[in-house]
């Protein structure tokens, strides 16, 4: 279905500046943004993706990957089609990297939307599988509607939403679940063919003071974004910014499309990874897609305590009691 866009700015000669994430494409008329998403038509803009639903599927929210607000629970899923980065790895790649112009996936009315996630047990809904902003629109109206009916909300996003987006959907988003591909514009260049990364941790740095529970995922490529120096930086910059209790996941690279060459990321990697977040101050660093690994575990930043222990994405056990340890009473960082 196709909506005028919210956030756009008309210019000269029929042209439009999109307002939407932080490419910010001029399109002359007639033509397509970056994302091929958004077309001018008479020199206004129009989302050609709302209510496009890609993938859909009911999760617990451990598979975003999000471990620290209401652990175990069960949330709706949602994707559409396109991104605003091309990154030569993307596991979702026969979504995030259509570029046809021809939509041809069902419609999902925002209402219908939070009826299913309500008819299926769900505590909310997450929109994810491609980057969500490029739905921003439908994404607005589903948040809302979800709000409405008590339902919380989840963008799984690269971060490259624009501020005026970010502002707008902050009051009825609770959760920002964003990448830090790497420390460097060289590595946000050779991932997602951004020319810098400022405005990406500008942006998790908004989310984080309207109050959204942010949690960090980087996803560890080997030779792209690996090296000590890069994930130390990280891992300093969301101490510094975002504080030591923000949950990190460092997460195990399969090979897919243009980096099929690459072998998975080595295990002993992320957990040196692992090991220099700790060793920065971050309390809560975890080892992603690699099941029954104990550092998948939530254990007491205090006195140690194995507190939520995790096979996969399932929650085999969650001791904390009232979000604090049973043992020591020390808070675990998160909504429980
Ligand atoms: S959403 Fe981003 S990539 Fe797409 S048209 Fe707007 S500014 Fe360009």
């Amino acid at each position: 279905m196709k909506v005028e866009a919210r956030l756009f700015e008309r210019l000269a000669g029929g042209s439009v500046r999109c307002g939407t994430c932080q490419r910010r494409c001029v399109i002359p008329p007639g033509q397509e943004g970056w994302c091929k998403t958004r077309r001018n038509e008479a020199g206004s803009l129009y989302s050609v993706i709302y209510g496009a639903v890609s993938s859909m599927s009911i999760n617990p929210i451990e598979k975003k990957p999000v471990f620290h607000f209401y652990p175990g629970s069960r949330w709706l899923s949602l994707g559409s089609l396109g991104c605003n980065f091309r990154c030569p790895g993307c596991q979702n790649w026969e979504i995030s990297h259509w570029t046809r112009g021809e939509v041809g996936v069902p419609y999902l009315s925002p209402e219908d939307a939070v009826t299913a996630a309500e008819a299926n047990g769900c505590i909310g809904l997450s929109w994810t599988f491609n980057e969500p902003t490029l739905w921003f629109e439908y994404t607005l109206d589903g948040a809302r509607a979800a709000k409405q009916q008590g339902l919380y909300t989840n963008y799984v996003t690269n971060g490259s939403i624009s501020p005026e987006a970010l502002a707008a959907i902050a009051p009825v988003l609770d959760v920002f679940r964003v990448d830090i591909k790497g420390f460097s514009d060289t590595t946000y260049k050779r991932i997602g063919h951004l020319e810098q990364m400022a405005g990406i941790l500008e942006i998790v740095r908004q989310a984080k003071s309207y109050g959204m529970h942010v949690e960090v995922v980087t996803n560890i490529i080997p030779n792209m974004n690996d090296s000590d120096a890069e994930l130390r930086g990280i891992a300093q910059w969301i101490k510094t910014a975002l504080g030591a209790e923000t949950p990190w996941h460092v997460t195990r690279f399969f090979p897919q499309r243009q980096l099929a060459y690459l072998a998975p990321t080595p295990i002993s990697r992320l957990e040196a990874a692992r090991t220099i977040g700790t060793d920065c101050g971050l309390r809560y660093v975890y080892v992603g897609n690699v099941p029954g690994h104990a550092w998948a575990n939530t254990y007491c930043d205090s006195c140690g305590d194995l507190l939520i222990e995790r096979y996969g994405f399932d929650v085999v056990e969650n001791k904390a009691k009232d979000g604090s340890c049973p043992a020591c009473g020390q808070p675990v960082h998160g909504v429980f």
